[in-house]
């Protein structure tokens, strides 16, 4: 992208964060405590995540034999069932149907493969009046908006925004203004419409194979209403919505509100198989009983295919059909909590999820739009219903896109300062530069302390924004000359004469060139406790070469610091990690990267370091040894992203109350900056806006200590407090004069 590019998108991201970014981050914010509220109530939430996970992988494995029983299903009912290969073709379909009935009016109920398929605009141009029925969609088409969320989609609006949009397009007898007028005024303008369609379409959020039965989840109702109302339902889903059986239903029927809007379960769960058996309602004719109309009624199923039948051959995107679109990681998600869905989205989807969609059913140059907004902090996946590894959807689409573009005109510079392993049109520069940071982490360290002022100098800075995109608002952490594999290998042996542990202290890139002393501080304690502590050499985990979908690059890091690692683990050596993303990629994302028998034993014996300090202290060793608060102390803690989705965070704030601190816990789950996100140009204010939270919180604390666990958190804390945070196990290393 170029100089030009980024300041487009800093402008869009910041006008949406003037316009929108309230009321998607009070709705969103809303929703994700509701989610975390209501699936505490279930005994069985993982049990049910699981089951859901497998239904989903089931169904999709059996795909074609399950649409084959679906088809003989419905027909066998009555209805008929179209397979769509595209958006053109259902729209075709959809258009004959409304034609063979000489439809003048379709409405619709809540749907986003209507969406997708665009068929309101395509109906529209052949004189069909399409009205949306549900609330949010409705607004939005008064409004001639796009929806900004998969679930609420007119969840940026106000209900001021609402009020003066309904008073000015609708012009009622009295201004409306609460949000009960808004809703009655909505529903009496609906329900005119409604008993004037000809027409009624319906989304689907689930099908059942064996009995044909749709299952529709809504908060309103109008699904029901536009079922029944007209005489012709047509519903427009996509093939990944086939489940196998009714039974099949309940385990998403139990997750779906919980997980999206924080409901134990939505205002609507209606099971149809249609066509439907009630008759017909004459609103002209009110005093003949509803029992004596007539139940002849048609009913099309429209399967859309439009790229998913691809996506299921696909490694990677086939886990996108898993997704029942309950918006959670979305919700969860901190950036999409300040922009919403109009900057984080494609053409329809938007969220974590929707980069697995647009790049199956769009393609990757719109996958490409947005892709970045995922910093990969890993939260979605916890609340995510289906259990899907949306990080690893979005890493592998966006090393695509990589592969997908043209060198630059700079891409040379970067080639020869830091080659790496990618092929192909290969990353932006951008991307290669933060990507490749270890090598200038090496330079920045053999060069310091002028480095140090090179990199920080005004014209450096501005030179650096125009060529790559680094926000110049941004000081870069200081480079140490002594890194801390050289302070380990000058000092002393401190090898314990019986040792209770060998641990291998691993000098992650931050640690080892810039947050040199929380290194020390980590050793000192492991040797406080009693263990024999080796520092070795070892290359990157390749954290940030993966952050920028460079693949090939960071498995290569990953099979050179196994090969490092490996050795010593298989001589009895536990693993011992400051930094929480480093931990990540060890215990989960070098599943992706190694083979198993590199992976496993690696990802088994590592340890985040104030997670190990705990298990030593909780197997005997003396924790006395180690600093105390030594008085009334506060701190105020921030856990790392990554920590807290490994529920590692517990660990540092049990070891520092048991040193006498008074501890607490960000409630903010995200600091903004993400690695090397923050530092972007074009997303500089969206980090700022996601950590203002954070900042705030801590500014009101006052605590004595502010500590957080990550490089990241340990940055953006500094620009946010003006202060840099230290790590954790800076308060418990006992001094050790080195
Ligand atoms: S990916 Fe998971 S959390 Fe996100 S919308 Fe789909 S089911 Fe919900």
């Amino acid at each position: 992208m170029s100089s030009k590019g980024h300041e487009a998108k800093a402008a869009r991201i910041r006008e949406l964060l003037e316009t929108e970014g309230d009321a998607v981050a009070t709705n969103t914010r809303g929703f994700n405590t509701g989610r975390y509220e209501s699936v505490a109530k279930l005994d069985d939430y993982q049990r049910l995540r699981q089951e859901a996970r497998e239904i989903k992988e089931d169904a999709i494995e059996r795909l074609p034999e399950l649409l084959e029983e679906l088809t003989e299903t419905v027909e066998a009912n009555g209805g008929t069932v179209y397979v769509a290969e595209d958006a053109a073709d259902a729209n075709r379909y959809v258009a004959e149907v409304c034609e063979a009935r000489d439809a003048e009016r379709l409405v619709k109920s809540k749907s986003m493969t209507s969406e997708e398929i665009e068929v309101n605009d395509y109906l529209q141009a052949r004189g069909v009046d399409v009205v949306e029925t549900d609330l949010g969609e409705w607004v939005l088409q008064v409004a001639d908006e796009s929806p900004s969320h998969i679930v609420a989609p007119a969840i940026h609006k106000s209900r001021e925004g609402i009020a003066a949009l309904f008073n000015e397009r609708f012009d009622p007898d009295e201004p409306l203004e609460t949000a009960e007028e808004l809703t009655m005024f909505a529903r009496e303008q609906l329900l005119e419409r409604i008993k004037g369609a000809d027409v009624g379409m319906t989304g689907a959020n689930f099908l059942t194979a064996d009995t044909g039965t749709m299952a529709l989840v809504t908060s309103e109702g109008n699904a029901r209403k536009t079922v029944t109302v007209p005489d012709t339902h047509i519903a427009v889903a996509g093939v990944e919505k086939v489940v196998p059986s009714v039974e099949d239903l309940q385990p998403f029927v139990e997750l779906i509100g919980r997980s999206g809007t924080g409901q134990d379960i939505t205002s609507y769960v209606s099971l149809l198989t249609p066509p439907v058996e009630s008759p017909t309602v004459d609103f002209d004719d009110p005093e003949t009983p509803i029992t004596e109309g007539s139940p002849d009624r048609e009913f099309h199923l429209v399967l859309v295919d439009n790229g998913r039948l691809a996506m299921r051959e696909d490694d990677t995107l086939r886990e996108t059909l898993y997704c029942i679109r309950c918006s959670a990681c979305s919700n969860t998600c901190a950036n999409f909590q300040s922009v919403g869905g109009h900057a984080f989205g494609g053409e329809t989807y938007s969220g974590g999820i929707a980069t697995g969609w647009e790049a199956g059913v769009e393609g990757l140059d719109t996958a490409a739009e947005f892709n970045d907004l995922c910093t990969g902090c890993s939260r979605c996946v916890e609340a995510c219903p289906v259990k899907i590894d949306i990080p690893w959807i979005n890493t592998v689409v966006r090393d695509r896109i990589n592969r997908s573009g043209d060198a630059g005109q700079f891409d040379f510079l970067v080639d020869g300062l830091t080659p790496d392993a990618e092929s192909g049109g290969g990353p932006e520069l951008q991307k290669r530069l933060f990507g490749n940071f270890e090598t200038l982490a090496k330079l920045g360290s053999t060069f310091a302390p002028l480095s140090n002022w090179v990199a920080n100098a005004g014209p450096v800075k501005g030179l650096l924004e125009r060529t790559v995109g680094v926000d110049r608002r941004r000081e870069f952490p200081a480079f140490q000359r002594e890194t801390l594999v050289d302070w380990f290998d000058d000092r002393d042996s401190r090898v314990p004469a019986d040792p209770e542990r060998k641990a291998v202290f691993y000098p992650d890139v931050y640690t080892n060139h810039m947050l040199v002393e929380r290194g020390k501080a980590a050793v000192r304690t492991l040797e406080a406790l009693g263990v024999e502590v080796v520092v070795p050499r070892a290359p990157g985990a390749g954290r940030a070469p993966l952050s920028q979908g460079m693949i090939a690059t960071a498995r290569s890091k990953a099979e050179r610091v196994a090969d490092a690692l490996g050795p010593y683990v298989e001589d009895g050596y536990d693993v011992v990690v400051l930094e929480p993303s480093d931990l990540a990629m060890f215990r989960e994302d070098y599943a992706h990267l190694l083979p198993a028998e590199a992976y496993e034993p690696l990802a088994e014996h590592s340890y985040e370091a104030v997670e190990y300090v705990y298990g030593l202290v909780a197997n005997g060793a003396d924790a006395d040894a180690l600093a105390s608060a030594g008085g009334p102390a506060s701190v105020a803690y921030h856990s790392h992203c990554q920590q807290r989705t490994m529920g590692l965070a517990e660990y540092t704030v049990a070891v520092l109350e048991q040193r006498g601190y008074e501890v607490t816990t960000s409630d903010v789950e995200c600091c903004g900056m993400a690695g090397s996100f923050g530092y972007k140009e074009q997303y500089y204010d969206l980090s700022m806006d996601v950590g203002e939270n954070l900042g705030e919180q801590f500014r009101s604390l006052e605590a004595d200590h502010v500590v957080a666990s990550g490089t990241s958190c340990t940055d953006q804390l500094e620009d946010l407090l003006g202060d840099p945070p230290r790590h954790p196990v800076e308060l418990l290393a006992p001094d050790g004069g080195d």
